[in-house]
């Protein structure tokens, strides 16, 4: 069960395993930008990662490509070590920075410049742009191409040092302006931009592109396979020339794998940015966000969106998946592990007019139908009770297996009783329902008579209100992502906040703990405003499926 399923980048481990490649050594990382929350196509790079490194018993590292000072912050990189913590991983050492290579990333680049394989071009930017040709052109040499290589390096250290205008000139690779890859078309190794950065604050003005980082920055960690999306396929040649054109402490190898595509959500960091940016969603860690901090809150637990990415598997060809699927590995998880509660989400009062007033008693209710060892939990049962408004009608037919005008039901862990009389308010709604218990019905069937089902019930007395929070789904479109304005297919009912009555004990429960509420769902108490004096529930998901059908 625990065992992750064979895919070719784990073939591909273990055939370089078996040829002795690397010195038998297998080291992954995981290298997001500090420039966003980390979203479920996040989730599957850290399983995809971390669980080779947990399978291979090898290191998996935390790395921040923080090369584009502009977009990232503190706060992002924190989000991102809590959220890859949650899911249950280690990552080796120290969390690792694409800063802490730039001294080592300017000397490779120097390197390339001693070679002849790179120089500084003065070309501006426009010029550099349209010279590049396109998939029938050719480009056109730059006229610095050839300059001297003493000339690049010169104008290289007084790029360093700043003297030069942002964006006055480029060190750029040399290496083929007709290659058919366009990127291989001598591509841009180094910009000036005068940022302040995070960590190395205003020590540099120059900054290394990504592709010139990337690899490099994997080559020092003695990164083994470096795992990333198709997209970067194309960047594979120019991963692997730089390392080929330069004295490399290792040589990992990239390899491709598809990205996780989400129905009926957004999983870029650019779109869910705006998203926050511009209020729609209550932060980053909004339950309705694909976020793994919204996840978090939600009431997912890592084990279902461990056991959610496992199920969507590695592949090489691109592909969405159904929000079902992430909905039931969270539902089979919860099913197994936590406990049953009552909860009354609309409720209206049940007065049991045979129930002698004064009277109080205590029934058991199991904390989980197959599991024993859950153990059971006090319910008080009063005269006065809540149950829920759906599950009484004046009249219905046999397929309606709740209560009924004279009919009957079993009041779960409780008594069966019988409705004799509704009490209807101004609009003609249920405002008070009267009703006779069976004593004899504690623990047993009534004798010779059938009763309809079981339906959850609290006792008015001791319930506890609550805030509970329904979540639907934030898009009405499968594809939202692909509209050019995907703000138009917000659902405007995508949160619904509802006063419930809950049992007693969900008032003790530490924030983040999780149960069903029985015949309702799966809910959690939330991260950070719940309390015993204000309780406050999330809905992770519904017990079945509302998606299809
Ligand atoms: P976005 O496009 O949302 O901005 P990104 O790729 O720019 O994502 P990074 O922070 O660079 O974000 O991502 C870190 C790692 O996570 C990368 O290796 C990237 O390939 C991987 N990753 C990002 N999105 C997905 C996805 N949808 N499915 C699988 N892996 C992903
Ligand atoms: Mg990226
Ligand atoms: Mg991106």
């Amino acid at each position: 069960e625990n065992s992750t399923p064979t895919n070719f980048i784990r073939n591909k481990i273990n055939q370089d395993l078996a040829e002795g490649k690397n010195d038998g050594r297998v080291h992954t990382r995981f290298p997001p930008e500090p420039n966003g929350y980390l979203h479920v196509g996040h989730a599957k790079s850290i399983c995809l990662n971390f669980g080779i490194a947990e399978d291979y018993q090898a290191p998996c590292n935390l790395r921040f490509d923080d090369t584009n000072p502009a977009k990232e912050s503190e706060e992002f990189a924190r989000s991102i070590e809590d959220d890859v913590r949650w899911l249950g991983f280690k990552w080796e050492g120290e969390v690792r920075h694409s800063s802490d290579y730039f001294d080592e990333l300017y000397n490779f680049a120097e390197e390339l410049i001693y070679k002849d394989l790179a120089y500084v071009d003065e070309q501006p930017a426009e010029d550099i742009a349209k010279n590049r040709g396109n998939f029938q052109t050719p480009g056109k040499e730059s006229p610095y191409r050839n300059r001297p290589v003493e000339e690049s390096l010169e104008q290289f250290r007084k790029m360093k040092a700043g003297e030069y205008a942002d964006g006055q000139m480029v060190l750029r690779a040399k290496i083929d302006m007709s290659h058919p890859n366009m990127l291989m078309r001598d591509p841009v190794l180094y910009r000036i931009r005068r940022l302040h950065h995070i960590r190395t604050g205003d020590e540099w003005c120059i900054y290394p592109m990504y592709d010139f980082t990337h690899c490099i920055s994997d080559a020092l960690e003695g990164i083994t396979h470096s795992l990333c999306t198709l997209e970067f396929e194309v960047n594979r040649p120019l991963y692997d020339w730089v390392l080929d054109n330069i004295d490399a402490p290792a040589r990992p190898q990239q390899i491709e794998f598809s990205r996780l595509n989400l129905a009926y959500t957004i999983t870029s960091k650019r779109k869910l940015t705006q998203l926050v940016e511009s209020g729609k969603v209550d932060g980053w860690d909004d339950p309705r966000m694909p976020t793994i901090a919204g996840m978090r809150r939600r009431g997912y637990t890592p084990q279902s969106i461990r056991d959610f990415c496992k199920a969507v598997g590695i592949s090489k060809v691109n592909s969405v998946s159904d929000m079902t699927l992430l909905e039931d590995a969270v539902r089979n998880h919860l099913n197994d592990t936590v406990e049953r509660r009552m909860a009354v989400l609309d409720p209206i009062k049940v007065i049991i007019t045979n129930y002698p007033e004064e009277k109080e008693e205590t029934v058991q209710g199991k904390n989980h139908p197959k599991d024993d060892d859950m153990g059971t939990r006090d319910l008080p049962f009063t005269r006065e009770l809540y149950i829920d408004r759906a599950d009484y009608r004046e009249s219905a037919n046999k397929k309606y297996k709740r209560l009924v005008k004279d009919g009957e039901v079993r009041l779960r862990n409780a008594y069966v009783i019988r409705a004799d009389e509704a009490i209807l308010d101004e609009n003609g709604d249920v405002k008070e329902l009267h009703c006779t218990y069976d004593p004899e019905t504690l623990g047993k069937n009534p004798e010779g008579r059938k009763v309809r089902g079981v339906i959850h019930w609290v006792s008015a007395k001791y319930a506890k209100e609550a805030t509970v929070r329904l979540y639907d789904r934030l898009f009405n479109v499968p594809n939202p992502g692909a509209m050019d304005d995907f703000n138009e297919a917000l659902n405007p009912e995508s949160l619904t906040v509802i006063k419930a009555m809950v049992e007693p004990s969900v008032a003790d429960a530490e924030p983040e703990t999780r149960f069903q509420f029985e015949r309702e769902g799966y809910f959690t108490t939330d991260r950070y405003e719940h309390s015993a004096d204000n309780i406050v529930l999330n809905r992770t998901v519904t017990l079945r499926d509302s998606w299809n059908g």
